[in-house]
């Protein structure tokens, strides 16, 4: 039987397999949205419906995103945020989100940040969508359409603020929701949307926001109903300073240790950021095995500081790589993070202890370890997903590129995807987003950005 598609003519093919092997001249051959063969040059090709030509580049597995907060990209390089650390940026933004969040500016916001990903060779993104003002409608529902429509792999989670000002946390009292309506908006979403299937395009995740805006019971009983449903756990975790401030002042404790007391250091959970634990903490997430997102961009844009990224891996952490919501990064580039991860990994460890084949298994595998889908996704073997991406080398940033195509990928650029895709079919062809819904979508963005901005 031919393969559905054949993606042929790479320079190098970088499987990401168990043993990390690279195929020279190689291809990878999909059939029913999974990976059916995979060679080198001097390897038969198989028989396809369709051909894909990788133009001499590299070919990677697709890139997973662990942590974004898509709608954000409605409030864009807004003036009004644009110079506080975490805190204050968020009061900032939360009464113009909670006051124009709704399902059509969700879908939107989920369609083009997606597209923006899908772009930069990502295939498969979670999102923290923790806003849902009663009001607003189904929003999860608005962006899994989104995903669908584009036929990108989405992890949405169903996130939570359950504690406002007047209960000492940090959202407006109109931003958050009752904890028992909560618990049962979790449970519906999980029963309607989440596919536990080998190669499944749409699961689901719980997620609470962060200590500052739920209670210690909400992260409690989430995590019960995670357990029994069998879902995965995502939050925010040791942030920054003020974070850690926050959980000593209210808690008492640090929020590593509040993770802990509310039954969430299990590897069934993964946090976002995770710049300031501390050497004890860090060997506390490793043992316990607890996915980090680590978000580069955003950390330095809020200023939060480097998270010790090769420290977290050497202790036994999976650490994925995360965009962050597009207010505080502002680009959705899994490229650029993968890029920055490196940087950051030399910068704070050493020249030698962030490699860029070390930032591409963080963007490959390490996202799949902390989306519980190791061996499924974040890598190409036989039987993993056929989500890729395609990496044209050429052109004067790539000049003098010989030997290593890898390092070359991640050292040169900036660079988008040639190619991406998705169980087998391509979302992005030759650099160009395949769907002809582009131009519509961004006037519709553009309409909505102006809403929640108003000037
Ligand atoms: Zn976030």
């Amino acid at each position: 039987m031919p393969a559905d598609l054949l993606v042929r003519n790479a320079r190098l093919v970088a499987t990401m397999d168990a043993d990390r092997r690279e195929l020279i001249g190689g291809w990878v051959a999909i059939t029913n949205g999974l990976v059916s063969s995979l060679g080198s040059s001097t390897d038969p090709e198989p028989e396809a419906g369709q051909t894909l030509d990788a133009a001499d580049g590299l070919v990677t597995p697709g890139l997973i995103n662990t942590h974004h907060h898509l709608w954000q990209n409605l409030t864009r390089a807004w003036p009004p945020m644009t110079s506080a650390p975490l805190f204050g940026w968020l009061q900032s933004l939360y009464p113009t989100w909670t006051a124009n969040i709704d399902e059509e500016s969700v879908h939107v916001a989920a369609w083009v940040g997606l597209a923006e990903l899908a772009l930069s060779g990502c295939t498969t993104s979670s999102d923290h969508h923790y806003l849902h003002p009663p009001r607003a409608g189904d929003l999860l529902a608005a962006e899994i359409a989104a995903a669908s429509d584009l036929g990108m792999r989405f992890h949405p989670t169903y996130g939570s603020m359950s504690l406002s000002v007047k209960d000492g946390g940090l959202p407006p009292d109109d931003a958050v929701r009752d904890e028992e309506d909560i618990l049962a908006e979790s449970e519906r979403h999980v029963a309607r949307w989440h596919d536990a299937s080998h190669g499944a395009m749409t699961r689901i995740a719980l997620a609470p926001c962060s200590p500052f805006s739920v209670t210690p019971e909400l992260m409690r009983r989430t995590a019960e109903l995670a357990e029994r449903l069998d879902v995965r756990l995502h939050t925010h975790l040791a942030e920054n300073a003020e974070d850690d401030e926050y959980a000593l002042a209210t808690f008492g404790m640090r929020p590593v240790d509040l993770y802990e007391d509310v039954g969430w250091m299990t590897d069934r959970t993964w946090g976002a950021h995770v710049v300031r634990p501390d050497a004890a903490e860090v060997s506390r997430l490793g043992a316990a095995g607890v996915g980090i997102a680590h978000c580069p961009s955003s950390n330095m844009i809020l200023s939060s500081g480097i998270a010790p990224v090769v420290d977290l891996r050497h202790a036994g952490c999976p650490v994925g790589l995360g965009c962050d919501g597009s207010s505080s990064a502002d680009a959705a580039s899994l490229w650029q993070e993968a890029r920055l991860a490196m940087l950051q990994g030399k910068l704070r460890s050493g020249a030698g202890a962030m490699t860029a084949r070390d930032a591409l298994d963080v963007a490959t595998r390490g996202g799949a370890g902390c989306l519980g889908r190791m061996g499924e996704l974040g890598e190409l073997s036989v039987g993993s997903v056929g989500d890729l991406a395609v990496w044209k080398l050429d052109g004067p940033a790539f000049a003098g590129v010989l030997d290593d195509p890898i390092e070359g990928w991640l050292r040169c650029g900036p660079t988008s995807a040639w190619h991406t895709v998705v169980a087998g079919v391509p979302v992005v062809r030759e650099g160009a987003l395949v769907s002809s819904r582009l131009d519509e979508m961004l006037a519709a963005h553009r309409r909505h950005a102006r809403r929640f901005q108003p000037s």
